[in-house]
Order: C-alpha cells, then sequence, then structure tokens
C-alpha cells in the first residue's frame, strides 16, 4: 500500500468548499469538472464528507444528491472572534498569513498565542460535533500509540489514545480524514471513536513519544548490533524527512533534526567531549541538552552531516561550512552547518532557518502601537536611513525583514546584500556577502547601488566603507534599512560617528534608530500571578508597599517546564528630532542623547520590558536576565 502525504483529491474538495460553499448548494458532477476528478470519487468524499457533519445532503429534483454547508459549521475564526476570544484584527491578520501560507488557521492561531488550545479545542468542538480531548491533561495509553506504525501518525496527525469495550478512542487533528481512520482500523483492529485535537495536542504528543533522546537511544542499540552500519551511512543519501527505513546512524541523524525543527529551536550544536560527545539545541535564545552519544556514532553523525551538505569528509580539521535543505513536514528548512576541529573531534554547529520565519508581520514584532504608527510611517518614506540595533540574537534581522516585507509593494526595486542571506524574500534581489569572492558589504552595497534600487537593505554595517556608502545612498534618494552591534539606540549614532561620518551627514540622512531585545513568553497554561515582593518593586523603580501583581510560570507539560514558551521583542524606537539632531551635530555621548529621546518621549528598552513584566507577558527574571546581556 502506498502512503501519500495527503490525500490529494479530499484536500482540494475541501479548499474548493471552503470558498463556493458560503450560500450554494453544490452536486459531484459540478465540482467533479472544476477539479477535473471522476464524478463518482467526488461523490464519496462528498457523502463522507457529509456522515462526519461537515456538509448536509438532500436529494434535489433530478435525483442528484445536493450539498449545503451544514448550518452548525460556522467559520472557525468568526465563532472565536464572536465568543470574545480574540479580536476581529487578530482574524484578519490570521487570515491574511494563510493566504500566503496554506497552512491551518488552528496552527496559526496557536503559533500567535492568540487563543490557547484549550479555547481552540472547545470551540472545534462547538463547530464540528466532536469532542475536543485535551491531550496534556488526558492519560495516553503507550502500548496503544506504539503499536501503530510511526509515520501513520505523522502523516495523518493521528494519535491513539485508548481502547475501551473494543473500541479505539482517536485523537485526530482532521477528524474528516476518512483515509486514516480506516489505516487505524486496519492497524489495532475494532470500531474507532474519533476526539478532536489542536495542532498544540499533537506537537505534544510526538514530543512526548517520539521525543529526541528515547529515539537516539533506540537507534544506538541498533548501532551496536550493526556495527558497520556507519560505513553505509557515509555514502547513502537519502532525504533526511525520510526517517523510517534508513541506517541507525541516519535515523540518529533525521531524529536530531526533527525533533529540534519540531521544538521550534534555532540551532543544533554537536559538541565532543573528552568521552563523549553533547548534542545540544537553542530554544528561545537559550542552549539546552537534548541527547549524549558515544564517540563512535558521533563521528557517524558528523560524517553524515558532511555529506548532505556537500562537504569534504577527509578533512576534520580545517573549519568548513555548507548548507543541506530538507523538507520536513512538507515545510522548507535550509541548514548551515559549520564545522571545525577541536581537541577531541569535531564540532559542528547547525542554524535552522525556515521560510516560514520571514513571513512575521511587523505587527507581530512586539512593538506598541505607539512605536508601531511612527515606524511604519519612516517606512513610507522616498529616502533615508533607519538602523536596527542590538546584542547578537536580539532579533535585528527579523525586524529588517518585517520592515521590508513591510514595504514590498512591487513597485519598488528592493535589494539587499547579507551575510549570509537568512530568508529569501520573494521579488527582492539578494545578493550574499561573499568574502572569498572579494564581495564585501562594502564591494557589493556600491555593485547594488549601480542597480538603480528604491529601497536597499544592507544587512549590518561593520566597517567605515560600509557606514559611509550607506550614508551617502540614503542622502541620495534611497531608503536604507541597516543593522549595527550596539547596546541601545544612540549609542548606534556615537557608533557612526566614531566610524567616520560626519555628524552633518548623520542628522540629514537617520530617520530613526530602533534598539530591541527579544524577551522569553511565560507559558499561558503554568503561568500565575503572584504579590509583588519589595526585592521586584526596587526593581521596577516602584515605592516599596505598591500593591502590585506579577506573573511566573510554575512549569508544566506544555512548555516542558521551563515556564516560558515563544518569544516576543522589546523596543525602543528614537526618532531623529531636534533635541537629538543638536547633540549628535556637537558630538555628545550616548547618555545625553538618550536622555534627551527620553525627555522627549522616547519609551527605553529597560521600559518597554518592565511594561510587558507589567503585563503578565514575561517575568521579572527575563528583565533581570535580558538587560543583563550587554554588548562587550
Ligand atoms: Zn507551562
Amino acid at each position: 500500500m502506498v502512503f501519500t502525504p495527503d490525500q490529494p483529491l479530499q484536500r482540494r474538495l475541501l479548499a474548493l468548499l471552503d470558498d463556493n460553499l458560503k450560500e450554494d448548494e453544490v452536486t459531484a458532477t459540478g465540482l467533479a469538472t472544476l477539479l477535473s476528478a471522476p464524478v463518482s470519487e467526488v461523490e464519496a468524499e462528498l457523502r463522507a464528507l457529509a456522515r462526519f457533519g461537515n456538509l448536509t445532503r438532500r436529494t434535489g429534483m433530478n435525483g442528484e444528491a445536493r450539498y449545503s454547508a451544514s448550518p452548525r459549521r460556522k467559520l472557525l475564526g468568526d465563532m472565536l472572534v464572536e465568543a470574545g476570544h480574540m479580536t476581529n484584527t487578530q482574524l484578519q491578520e490570521a487570515l491574511a498569513e494563510q493566504a500566503r501560507t496554506a497552512e491551518r488557521l488552528g496552527a496559526i492561531l496557536l503559533d500567535r498565542g492568540y487563543v490557547s488550545k484549550q479555547i481552540l479545542g472547545k470551540m472545534l468542538e462547538l463547530q464540528r460535533g466532536i469532542p475536543y480531548v485535551n491531550l496534556s491533561t488526558r492519560g495516553i495509553d503507550e502500548h496503544l500509540v506504539r503499536s501503530l506504525p510511526e509515520r501513520v501518525i505523522m502523516e495523518h496527525k493521528v494519535v491513539p489514545i485508548a481502547r475501551i469495550e473494543g473500541e479505539i478512542h482517536l485523537a485526530m487533528l482532521d477528524p474528516s480524514d476518512i483515509m486514516a481512520i480506516d489505516i487505524v482500523r486496519k492497524y489495532l483492529g475494532g470500531r474507532v471513536r474519533v476526539f478532536l485535537i489542536t495542532e498544540g495536542d499533537f506537537g505534544w504528543a510526538v514530543t512526548k513519544f517520539f521525543d529526541v533522546t528515547r529515539k537516539v537511544g533506540e537507534s544506538l542499540l541498533e548501532v551496536a548490533v550493526e556495527d558497520d552500519e556507519g560505513e553505509q551511512a557515509e555514502n547513502a543519501a537519502v532525504a533526511v524527512a525520510d526517517t523510517y527505513d534508513a541506517s541507525p546512524v541516519v535515523r540518529v541523524v533525521n531524529t536530531i533534526i526533527r525533533d529540534a525543527v519540531r521544538i521550534g529551536a534555532t540551532d543544533i550544536h554537536i559538541e565532543p567531549e573528552a568521552e563523549q560527545t553533547r548534542v545540544r539545541v537553542r530554544i528561545d535564545g537559550l542552549l539546552l541538552d537534548k541527547a549524549v552519544l558515544p564517540r563512535a556514532v558521533a563521528e557517524g553523525v558528523t560524517s553524515r552531516l558532511k555529506v548532505l551538505a556537500g562537504m569534504d569528509i577527509a578533512e576534520r580539521i580545517r573549519p568548513q561550512d555548507g548548507r543541506i535543505l530538507v523538507n520536513i513536514e512538507s515545510r522548507e528548512y535550509d541548514l548551515r552547518i559549520a564545522t571545525v576541529g577541536t581537541a577531541f573531534g569535531e564540532r559542528v554547529a547547525l542554524r535552522l532557518l525556515s521560510n516560514r520565519q520571514v513571513l512575521v508581520g511587523l505587527e507581530r514584532l512586539g512593538l506598541f502601537p505607539e512605536q508601531q504608527e511612527p515606524l511604519q510611517s519612516l517606512l513610507s518614506r522616498q529616502h533615508g536611513m533607519i538602523l536596527v540595533t542590538g546584542p547578537t540574537g536580539s532579533g535585528k534581522t527579523t525586524t529588517l525583514y518585517a520592515s521590508i516585507s513591510h514595504i514590498n509593494d512591487r513597485v519598488r526595486n528592493i535589494m539587499t546584500i547579507e551575510d549570509p542571506i537568512e530568508y529569501r524574500l520573494p521579488g527582492i534581489t539578494q545578493i550574499p556577502v561573499r568574502e572569498k569572492s572579494g564581495i564585501t558589504f562594502g564591494v557589493g552595497l556600491r555593485a547594488l547601488l549601480r542597480q538603480d534600487p528604491d529601497v536597499v537593505m544592507v544587512g549590518e554595517i561593520r566597517d567605515p566603507e560600509t557606514a559611509s556608502i550607506a550614508v551617502h545612498a540614503a542622502l541620495t534618494g534611497h531608503l536604507v534599512l541597516t543593522t549595527l552591534h550596539t547596546n541601545n539606540a544612540a549609542g548606534a549614532l556615537v557608533r557612526l560617528l566614531d566610524m567616520g561620518v560626519e555628524p552633518y551627514l548623520l542628522t540629514s540622512s537617520v530617520l530613526a534608530v530602533v534598539g530591541q531585545r527579544l524577551i522569553r513568553v511565560l507559558c499561558t497554561a503554568c503561568k500565575g500571578q503572584y504579590e509583588a515582593r519589595d526585592t521586584d518593586l526596587r526593581i521596577l523603580g516602584l515605592p516599596i508597599d505598591t500593591p502590585l501583581k506579577l506573573s511566573a510560570g510554575s512549569g508544566c507539560a506544555e512548555c516542558a517546564n521551563l515556564c516560558y514558551k515563544g518569544r516576543t521583542g522589546a523596543f525602543e524606537l528614537m526618532v531623529m528630532t531636534d533635541p537629538v539632531r543638536e547633540l549628535v551635530l556637537s558630538r555628545k555621548p550616548a547618555g545625553a542623547i538618550s536622555e534627551a529621546a527620553i525627555a522627549d518621549g522616547m519609551q527605553t528598552l529597560r521600559g518597554a520590558i518592565i511594561r510587558k513584566v507589567l503585563d503578565g507577558v514575561t517575568s521579572i527574571e527575563e528583565l533581570q536576565r535580558v538587560m543583563m546581556v550587554e554588548v562587550s
């Protein structure tokens, strides 16, 4: 039996129905023409959908069945808005993202943190008339989960949770997936009773039952049995996503990558130590231990990665870099891999870039409305420079991409020079820095300016040459967006002066400087409130005895006991106002420039994070942690 990752006809049919079934009735014949599919197959799908309450079926005048949307099947988004669980603006944003990515609305809403999975589940239950089950709080029969092949679980997004009186209770993301029900019935036997789950639940179950540590452990047992597998793995070049039938080393590699993707890691580190090799992943900016590999296996894993990245396997000392394109659960990832020889062997760092992250809109970065509005209006200018600044890992690039996407109206020529290109943006010319071929930021930027651009993004200003060209570009009719590595907004202006930019050129080119940090967001599932302590009030700069509730996480299954889930930005926006301009012209220090901007109403970075602490978005500990990270 061939397992296709999705069922083309059913998917296409559902998409079509969503578009066309708002008011009118449809027939199998009509839809079959639209889909160029056999009428009998379309009819079978429609019947199945009717059986699951998605459609109402009635016999028409000529005896042909006519289908219409069930009156109780209201649109999910509208239901959530009507019930007051989210705003209409949020729904519109999510629908716009859905139009771009064709992902499920539920997944987008959870991703954006607009609704909790409990609320989403309850709404789906109301909409579909199928009971919702919260997997993370309900016991799951692990033996039953393991009796179903992993690929069935992954491809159909189903989790068998219990067998009760001969009936299989099956949790499904998509209860209208008839094929999945058939397959589960075939494997497990018995009648199937369907329950609804959300993407959040499915992700939770997969992490619990197919966790990297366990899988690596299982695969390692096989490595021990089949000694020569490592060699084989070096020569095999199968797709990374194809985990199921590969050799143990290949499976270890795939498991590590898939697991990292699933939990939303940004980097994977494979670090040799004296006796063993440690695998760590970076999530929300912090490293987390994931697995420990025996030396021999680690070497196999490293070789495998190098083969996939087209690197020289024999070279184990000189640093190398390469990239691997992988497709995981139908999303494309670009893995940047870099190796370096250490005292204990080769160390590997993998950076995970997905096209998905590009699509973070300006409105999702974490800007306060009074920061977002002026920034948007500055982005619509024809010329001038907007700088984004902060330490490494503070989300500067994400802000640049969001800004570029915001102004990408296809009537302006937008060009970038980047090192490296982290995300590919449609409709925009991106040039990578290639130091080896002599394409530095300066050289690339000069070449790019001869291509008649309207908007120019410079990945980073690191040297006086780039600074000077960028400033001149901004003065000669280009909108220039770029980043600098400084602590705060005022620091960026001083840094540019230090790079030899004349003060009067700086004040006439720079429109604004954005300073930013990324902060971890408290897990909504285990977040609770407590009475602020004296130390908290001191940190917040409030008088002792101020009655105040603050939020903190207690750790739960949703956040893997980390108390945080996801990150958001905190910003300061320094606009080139007259007071700021005067201080820059007289070359005053960063502190004085900041003070003038604050006096003029600028929200500081620290102030922005404090506001997020008071709003319960993050904790006081996170404020402390983030504000300690300073650019040296
Ligand atoms: Zn939690």
